[in-house]
């Protein structure tokens, strides 16, 4: 079969060719090879860097006006692009194509955000720190910046990254997913037409060797990277040791807890969506419910009540709420997890094993699943499963739930259900977590905060996008001037002296 290759994009051109053996790109919705993508060789690698480098020259040298000019452009062209996006990423990821729009939204928010650069980008001044002396200080763009991002969200995690990166005068190499590579071409496509030059934004294709030839590449000064933990662990590692700025963020365990007080029809409703949606493969997904003993029975049963609605088909079929997973050997390795959570004494009271859309039996599907009666020390409550499945822990109170959120090394996202506002309070202040939901599913913050979560969700100091996203990819300059008149004679110090 003659498959479409998926090309990397340097200087403005789709090279394909040359290079190791492209990767299969499968339709996970039903198995079937949808296209070949390129992976980029050494060769590659140092032409896009050695262009990246060239190209931040010039335009981190452009006027702020200018810079923010081609972010509102690409504003516009996003808008405009947005069902050719969705469609995209739902036959590469397979998730539900509404699911897909609103992908595209949020990464819309990042780029909102980065029109403002010239207010961003704002220094500070100090007038007369010492006789006749005053301090300027203000931010300057690093250079080269890497972005390296997970298959589940093909277009928002990109713009997550390259916005800020590009409006802050740097230039951006993406590093996309080998499973879902084609958005990434389709964003270096708008990015052109809305007037960026070519080299700002490009696109390398491929897996662990690309990232190490661009982690270990003189000229990179700062990658970021989204994806699971272990990875985000080793590239952070790596990426220090050769002396960049990294952030990595990382994989999840998001719990939800539900109090007694909550208004449990809105709270089954929602923990259902934020654990089903995208077949469960969002980083801010709710994995563990923790769920008041007192109203643990009932609740459970409207879960699974609801859980059952969920109609599971191909991403692209309008009808469908879930589409399939990644991968038959993510969905194979959820299905096992579910197994052996039963093994272990934990109660399948919905089973999504085995489940085969008619006509889609080749596809990576399995169903919404709900396990109750988990224990901290199954593998189903420690792994991130990253699939469509739904741990249910019977807590005593609030401050077990706290602490089992504590315990867990993840420190992404939690949410509370809850009608108290002491309850919620006690629960914001006292969680190790990024993000908090309070009667909030799953609480990623809009584009003008910044994302991040703590312990093994974040390795690194900066959240992602937002203000930490201004600071991630500048460094901090400052100028401290004096003038003489001319007549003026002070004799210069071989001391610090006091400031006068
Ligand atoms: P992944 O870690 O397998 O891959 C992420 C990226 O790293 C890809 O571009 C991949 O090609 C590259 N990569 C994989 N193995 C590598 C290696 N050994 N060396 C160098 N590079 C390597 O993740 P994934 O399966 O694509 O995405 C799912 C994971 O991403 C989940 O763990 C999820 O929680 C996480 N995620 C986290 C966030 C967040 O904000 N914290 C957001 C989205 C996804």
């Amino acid at each position: 079969m003659n498959l479409p290759l998926v090309p990397n994009v340097i200087t403005g051109e789709q090279i394909g060719e040359g290079g190791p053996q492209p990767l299969i790109v499968r339709n996970p919705a039903t198995g079937e090879p949808l296209a070949e993508v390129a992976q980029a060789d050494a060769a590659a690698i140092e032409r896009a860097v050695q262009a990246s480098d060239q190209a931040f020259r010039s335009w981190s040298e452009l006027p702020l006006g200018r810079r923010a000019a081609v972010l509102f452009k690409l504003r516009e062209l996003l808008v405009a692009a947005t069902d050719e996006l969705a469609a995209i990423i739902s036959r590469e990821q397979g998730k539900v194509l509404s699911d897909a729009r609103g992908e595209v939204a949020r990464g819309l928010e990042v780029v909102d955000f980065a029109c403002g650069i010239p207010q961003l980008l704002k220094g500070e001044y100090s007038a007369q720190v010492a006789g006749g002396v005053d301090v300027v200080s203000w931010r300057e763009p690093l250079g080269v910046t890497v972005g390296i991002t997970p298959f589940n969200f093909p277009v928002m995690v990109p713009l997550w990254m390259a916005p800020m990166a590009i409006a802050t005068g740097n230039s951006f190499i993406l590093k996309p997913s080998p499973q879902d590579p084609s958005a990434a071409v389709a964003l270096a496509k708008l990015w052109r037409s809305a007037g960026l030059p070519d080299g700002v934004f490009q696109v390398l294709q491929g897996g662990a060797d690309v990232v190490n030839g661009l982690i270990e590449h003189h000229l990179v000064k700062a990658v970021s990277f989204v994806g699971s933990t272990p990875v985000a662990r080793y590239i952070h590692r790596a990426a220090v040791a050769a002396g960049k700025r990294v952030q990595a963020l990382g994989g999840a365990k998001n719990h939800a807890v539900v109090l007694a007080d909550a208004n449990a029809e809105f709270a089954a409703d929602s923990v259902v969506a934020a654990a089903f949606g995208a077949a469960g493969q969002r980083c801010m997904a709710l994995s563990i419910v923790l769920v008041e003993e007192a109203i643990a029975d009932q609740f459970v049963e409207r879960v699974v009540a609801k859980a059952k609605t969920v109609k599971v088909a191909a991403g692209v079929d309008p009808a469908a709420d879930m589409g399939p997973m990644i991968s038959a050997l993510a969905r194979d390795r959820a299905e096992e997890i579910v197994g052996s959570a039963e093994y272990v004494g934990a109660r399948i009271v919905l089973d999504g094993r085995g489940l085969r859309p008619t006509g889609l039996e080749g596809g990576f599907f399995t169903g919404p699943t709900v396990l109750d009666a988990v224990r901290p020390d199954m593998r189903a409550y420690r792994e991130e499963i990253f699939g469509p499945v739904l741990g249910v822990v019977r807590i005593k109170d609030l401050d077990e739930g706290i602490r089992l959120i504590n315990d867990n090394p993840y420190g992404n996202g939690a949410a509370l259900f809850t009608g108290s506002g002491e309850a919620a309070r006690r629960f914001e202040r006292a969680v190790h977590v990024g993000m908090i939901g309070v009667n909030v599913p799953i609480p990623v913050p809009v584009g003008f905060h910044s994302f991040g979560g703590w312990k093994d969700s974040l390795i690194g100091d900066f959240h992602i996008y937002g203000p930490e996203g201004v600071a991630f990819y500048t460094q901090a300059k400052v100028s401290t001037r004096r003038w003489p008149a001319p007549d003026h004679r002070p004799e210069a110090s071989f001391n610090f002296t006091p400031r006068a």
